[in-house]
């Protein structure tokens, strides 16, 4: 579907430079090597011997040269040649007066007869090598060949694909209500230009990766029925400066030629990082003139009113050039964010119209059960899913095969081949346990849905499923210091049952210290620093980047103390948990070593009979 628009003139030319090429690798070769072919006809003998030979009044006559002497030995018999043999000399004073002294005769060797020859490549070669390596790097660079200026941009063009259309996209509503505008644009451009409107030129897709900015770009373009030109921003940073600057000119050529049409540039940072943001070498020369050009051409073709549209895409705005946001630019943002439930429900609809889906599915509870996952991963899980059920040779894809496909998602792929020793297993078992029993009295964090000691991906031997119900954007400062508690359950049933700790928990604490100093320094939630941000968040919208907080030393120091504090308060909550349930944890651990999962109501059932600790009651 894509087209590569390559001229055929273009690669005749490039061949006949190749045949070129290789004639002069050929004779370049050549020149090095015939010379040794044709000595090697003759014997060569070592230096020590030829300096004998010549002192016992053998040698007749010798040529030498700078890098070989070429020499006659006396006849014995006059109707036969003396042998010709040769050496390589080494630098030697004295030898012209050996050779005098032993009646040799003697001159420089002459030169050699393909000498102009080899003179005349010696100037040739070298240019047409570097040319060589220049064509290569620009060939992987340009598919285009030798002109380096060459657009890569790929067109679709409407017609000659299975076309993207905005029904293909879900889950973003607002996003498609904005791009539904910029459609209009395209199709009917007389409507807005008659009455004086400018149309927008530039829109910037923004959002975790993932989320569609690709796709929506491709149903714009499908919904409007115009030629699409993709380029990515990644693609522009090049090995030689001035290659990104003259492809954005090309590019914009070519579209100028085909409006009304879009214009995409995926991974917009990669061109457009502001230009005074870091770099170390000159390296950055090369993004900032093609940024520039991007923006010559972006405020240029404002004059011919031609309807080029550019759509951008960018998981990282906060690191963009203000320059691209300045009006008449990328002026128009549109926020394509991760799907609600609701929206994870009907993307998955529209991957499940692929695969044959048993009628007992129910995509609302999937979608409920994959909170955080954005369009891509919905789609990667429905794809998981059906390979999970053709792999067990079943014809429809069942719920089973999508809660498995889930846990791959979630936790890695499953790893058998990792065998843990008994005593291993027995630390892990009860490690996990501890995060379960209590997580399971902090509902904030989601409901505990599976205990496994199967290890599972890189780092996790075992590992506790807790899955939110619903969405949840905000969190209580009680909801965090449950988290962090569970998160401490692991490592605080090691210490109650072997009164020991292990490596295994260091990425709970972690995670249990992260949480911690974001509560501090971003959520104001201490009451010693009270609600002061001395972290400032990052997450500015299109804000520019800003620095982190300066702070006394002495404030650096209560900002540890108090992140220690709320770490200790969890651990401690957690063991209080822990030995209060010290009976269930013991059963529920045993249970988890004989069977190695536990889930689903023999899991509830256990979790059922949770006792709470007198403080937890009360709060
Ligand atoms: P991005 O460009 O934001 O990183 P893509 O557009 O490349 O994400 O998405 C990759 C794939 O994930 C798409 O081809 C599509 O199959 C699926 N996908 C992502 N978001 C959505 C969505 N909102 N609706 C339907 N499918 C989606
Ligand atoms: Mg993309
Ligand atoms: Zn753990």
């Amino acid at each position: 579907m894509a087209i590569k628009n390559e001229d055929p003139k273009r690669s005749r030319s490039r061949l006949i430079g190749n045949i070129f090429l290789l004639i002069g690798v050929g004779l370049f070769i050549f020149n090095i090597f015939a010379p040794q072919l044709l000595s090697n006809q003759i014997p060569r003998v070592p230096y020590s011997l030829f300096i004998h030979q010549v002192q016992e009044d053998q040698v007749a006559r010798a040529f030498i040269g700078q890098d070989q002497i070429r020499y006659q030995l006396r006849s014995s018999s006059p109707d036969r040649p003396g042998e010709v043999l040769s050496t390589t000399p080494i630098f030697d004073l004295n030898l012209p007066q050996l050779l005098e002294q032993h009646k040799v005769e003697f001159a420089a060797a002459p030169p050699q007869g393909n000498n102009w020859l080899g003179t005349l490549l010696s100037w040739i070669i070298p240019p047409l090598i570097f040319v060589g390596i220049f064509q290569l790097f620009n060939r992987s660079a340009t598919p285009g060949g030798l002109q380096i200026s060459k657009s890569k941009a790929k067109v679709y063009v409407q017609g000659d694909a299975p076309k993207v259309l905005f029904s293909d996209v879900a889950g973003v509503d607002e996003a498609k209500a904005e791009l539904e505008e910029i459609v209009q644009f395209l199709k009917t451009p007389e409507k807005y230009t008659s009455i004086g409107a400018r149309i927008p030129k530039g829109v910037l897709l923004v959002g975790p990766p993932g989320t569609g900015k690709t796709l929506l770009a491709k149903a714009v373009a499908g919904e409007a029925g115009v030629p699409f030109f993709s380029i990515s921003g990644s693609e522009f940073v090049e090995l030689f400066v001035g290659v990104g600057s003259a492809r954005v000119r090309d590019l914009f050529e070519q579209a100028k030629k085909q409006a009304p049409c879009i214009v995409f540039i995926d991974e917009l940072d990669a061109i457009g990082k502001s230009r005074t943001s870091g770099g170390f070498y000159g390296g950055n020369d090369e993004r900032e003139q093609t940024l520039n050009q991007l923006l010559t051409e972006m405020d240029g073709f404002n004059a011919d009113n031609t309807t080029v549209i550019v759509l951008a895409a960018t998981n990282r705005p906060e690191s963009l050039d203000p320059a691209l946001l300045r009006p008449g630019r990328f002026d128009r943002q549109v926020l394509v964010d991760r799907p609600d439930k609701i929206g994870r429900e009907a993307i998955l609809k529209i991957h499940a119209r692929k695969v044959a889906l048993d009628p007992s599915v129910d995509l609302s509870v999937i979608a409920g059960r994959t909170s955080g996952f954005a369009g891509a991963d919905l789609a990667n899980l429905v794809n998981e899913a059906a390979l999970l059920a053709a792999r067990a040779g079943r014809s429809t894809v069942q719920m089973q095969d999508f809660s498995e496909a889930i846990e791959r998602v979630v936790a890695g792929l499953e790893k058998k081949s990792r065998v843990l020793s008994e005593e291993e297993k027995k630390i892990v078992a009860y490690h996990e346990v501890g995060h379960a029993i209590v997580g399971a009295l902090s509902p904030a964090s989601g409901k505990v849905e599976k205990i496994s000691i199967v290890p599972r991906g890189m780092a996790a031997l075992g590992y506790t499923l807790q899955l939110p119900q619903e969405d949840r954007f905000l969190m209580s400062k009680e909801d965090m210091e449950a988290q962090i508690a569970t998160l401490l359950g692991g490592r605080s049933a090691e210490e109650i049952v072997f009164g020991r700790i292990t490596t295994g928990a260091a990425n709970d604490l972690q995670r249990a210290t992260d949480l911690a100093e974001k509560m501090v320094t971003t959520y104001g939630m201490s009451k010693v620093l009270g609600p002061l941000a001395y972290q400032q968040q990052q997450n500015g919208f299109l804000g520019v980047m800003s620095n982190q907080r300066f702070m006394s030393q002495k404030t650096a120091e209560m900002i540890d103390q108090e992140i220690k504090e709320i770490v200790e308060r969890g651990h401690q909550r957690a063991l209080e948990v822990l030995k209060l349930n010290r009976e269930l944890l013991e059963t529920m651990a045993q249970k988890l070593l004989e069977s190695e999962v536990i889930e689903g109501e023999s899991l509830q059932e256990f979790l059922s009979q949770i006792k709470r600790p007198e403080a937890l009651v009360a709060a």
